[in-house]
């Protein structure tokens, strides 16, 4: 009664599901792999790619070799009991491993050597090297039609209407052109050279960066071992016998297929950012209206391991992983959600709810301003900045540099001749904005922000502008006009899913395993309850599961294998 036999059936194909269905691959299990959307990545595709890996080669290659120690005493405080203890223990376990069993399968990364966790309050946060960057891909490798599968990044995070990738560094250099930096014009170029190469024969650059290249890396090395993927295929049900999953009903091209997984079926459908009925189950209130999730991530695939008995993790706090967005258009017409990840910490901008009165320092990791937002009841909260700062670093959507009129016209960016006026055009409070505009100068002046400590944490140095001084987070509002953009709370993924144990198996509600059934990513339980450790800690779990199911797939084919024998 089988359509199609198998070892391992992944449903999705982000970190998680690509992570299984390449170690899959790879340890010899027949793969497929489906995705319900026409497109390769999820909303990894759409991501920087980071991924938190404390103790990776490239720390112990610089002599760091105590870092699983020092990481779990910083995990033990942050994230204590809002999840297990030996789930974390895994990821930290595993993850080195993976990445040094993805590296010689050709899926490799660069160290962030910069790049500082998010609460370097706590003892234990690395001050750089846990977070590691996918290296660039060349998608030409993958042929014209599969390169033609990976999902587009966000338009607003590339050039040229999202046809060309720069990574983070490559935008800083970018940037020193108005400098008159030779650096950044030669950087400039190369870049431009080799993306109108490109579009001779392509529909946007093939030099992939971030997130577009680490799935794209994993769907080649995929296809390098023999492993398939169905696209516009969605699982509908999970098939159970005698007490194990064994397989799926799947539809694809119009047919319902039911496709056999003998080894096992691993859900990485990338958890419900996507949902509105999920969202406003699971999210706090105000529910969200938004995401910069890809469409993809609806639930789907926790509703078919509930379907068969698999139990959801504890909800836990605010259950998600948070963005502070804004919401403009597209020249297209299409709703733009626009991340504001690092411009908070420049100098020159202040975040308010509608009394005007400043909530939090702005320079705090996104998912920390979140919380702040939701704590203080500033949602939406707005983003204020004056010319000079709009100019230089630009806001959201609007790029350093660039004209502001469109934006303003299309409502997006407001604009007042004086803050008072600006607050009165944005509902906002006039004399409580006029007085904590007032009392940002004074900050700026002094390099100390009495109120929030905005400017004294070495995270938001990181993002501030090592040219300003006293302080390179905290800079005057003072020069004509004066600008706001209104940001709301959006999830960049969730923290509730299915419950796992260590081996990324799926547990029912006593706690035991659903035999031959796996979660990773998003549809996995966070390992970290809904606490945000450091950059990429999300790919890092999704890509660790991902490989811990696999692998315990492929073990527990060889055990039987053995019997057999
Ligand atoms: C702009 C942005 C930047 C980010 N940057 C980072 C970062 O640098 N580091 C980090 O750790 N996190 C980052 N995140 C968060 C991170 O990208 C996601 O949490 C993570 O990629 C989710 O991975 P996943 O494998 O769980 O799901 P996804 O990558 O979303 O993949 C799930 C896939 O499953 C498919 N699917 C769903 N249901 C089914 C079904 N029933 N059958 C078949 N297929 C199905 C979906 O269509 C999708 O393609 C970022 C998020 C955003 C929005």
């Amino acid at each position: 009664m089988w359509h199609e036999e198998v070892d391992l059936l992944v449903l999705g194909t982000g970190a998680g599901g690509l992570a299984a269905a390449v170690t899959g691959a790879a340890e010899g299990l027949s793969t497929l792999v489906l995705e319900k959307t026409e497109w390769l990545g999820g909303t990894t595709a759409y991501s920087a790619g980071t991924c938190w890996v404390p103790d990776n080669r490239f720390q112990r290659a610089d002599g760091v070799t105590d870092d699983h120690a020092v990481a779990s005493r910083y995990l033990d405080a942050l994230v204590g009991d809002r999840a297990p203890r030996d789930l974390r223990d895994a990821y930290l376990t595993h993850g080195p491993e993976m990445i040094d069993y993805f590296d010689a399968l050709g899926v490799r990364f660069w160290p962030s050597k910069r790049v500082v966790d998010y609460h370097p309050e706590i003892p234990g946060a690395g001050m750089g090297g846990r977070a590691l960057e996918p290296q660039t891909f060349d998608g030409r490798a993958l042929g014209k039609e599969n390169f033609g599968r990976v999902r587009r990044p966000v338009p607003e995070f590339a050039l040229f209407g999202g046809t060309l990738m720069v990574r983070r560094a490559e935008v800083n250099e970018l940037l020193t052109i108005y400098k008159g930096s030779a650096r950044g014009v030669a950087t400039a170029l190369k870049l431009g050279v080799r993306w109108a190469a490109d579009r001779l024969r392509y529909p946007r650059g093939t030099r992939l960066a971030m997130g577009n290249a680490l799935v794209a890396n994993m769907f080649d090395k995929l296809l390098a071992h023999k492993g398939r993927v169905w696209f516009t295929a969605t699982a509908t049900e999970l098939i159970r016998e005698d007490g194990q999953v064994v397989g799926a009903v799947v539809a694809h091209q119009g047919r319902e297929l039911r496709v056999r997984a003998r080894r096992g079926v691993v859900l990485a459908g990338g958890g419900f950012s996507a949902s509105p009925g999920w969202r406003g189950r699971y999210l706090p209130s105000p529910t969200p209206q938004f995401t910069r999730a890809a469409e993809g991530a609806t639930g789907s695939t926790l509703e078919l391991a509930q379907a068969v008995g698999a139990a959801l993790g504890e909800p836990r706090d605010d259950n998600a992983f948070w963005f502070p967005s804004s919401i403009g258009r597209r020249r297209d017409g299409a709703t733009a959600v626009f991340p504001h990840i690092w411009d908070r910490a420049k100098p020159g901008i202040v975040a308010v709810d509608q009394n005007g009165r400043r909530f939090v320092d702005e320079s705090v990791s996104y998912h920390r301003f979140v919380r702040a937002m939701y704590a203080a009841q500033a949602v939406p909260a707005w983003l204020v900045i004056d010319a000079a700062a709009l100019r230089r670093y630009g806001l959201g959507m609007v790029r350093p540099h660039t004209p502001t009129g469109k934006y303003v016209e299309a409502g997006y960016l407001h604009r007042g001749a004086t803050v008072r006026e600006l607050a009165a055009s944005i509902g906002v409070d006039p004399e409580g904005l006029a007085a904590t505009v007032a009392a940002a100068n004074r900050a700026a002046a002094s390099g100390v922000d009495e109120e929030f400590g905005k400017g004294q944490s070495v995270f938001g140095h990181q993002y501030g502008d090592p040219d300003h001084q006293p302080n390179v987070n905290l800079g005057p509002i003072a020069t004509a006009p004066f600008y706001a953009v209104a940001v709301v709370p959006t999830p960049l993924g969730t923290a509730l899913g299915l419950r796992t144990d260590a081996s990324a198996r799926v547990l029912d509600e006593a706690g035991a395993p659903i035999a031959h059934l796996y979660a990773c990513g998003n549809d996995a339980q966070s390992v970290m309850g809904s606490e945000y450790p450091g950059a990429g800690c999300q790919v890092g779990a999704g890509l660790t599961f991902g490989y811990v199911a696999a692998r315990h797939a492929a073990v527990t084919a060889s055990a039987v294998a053995e019997v057999i024998r």
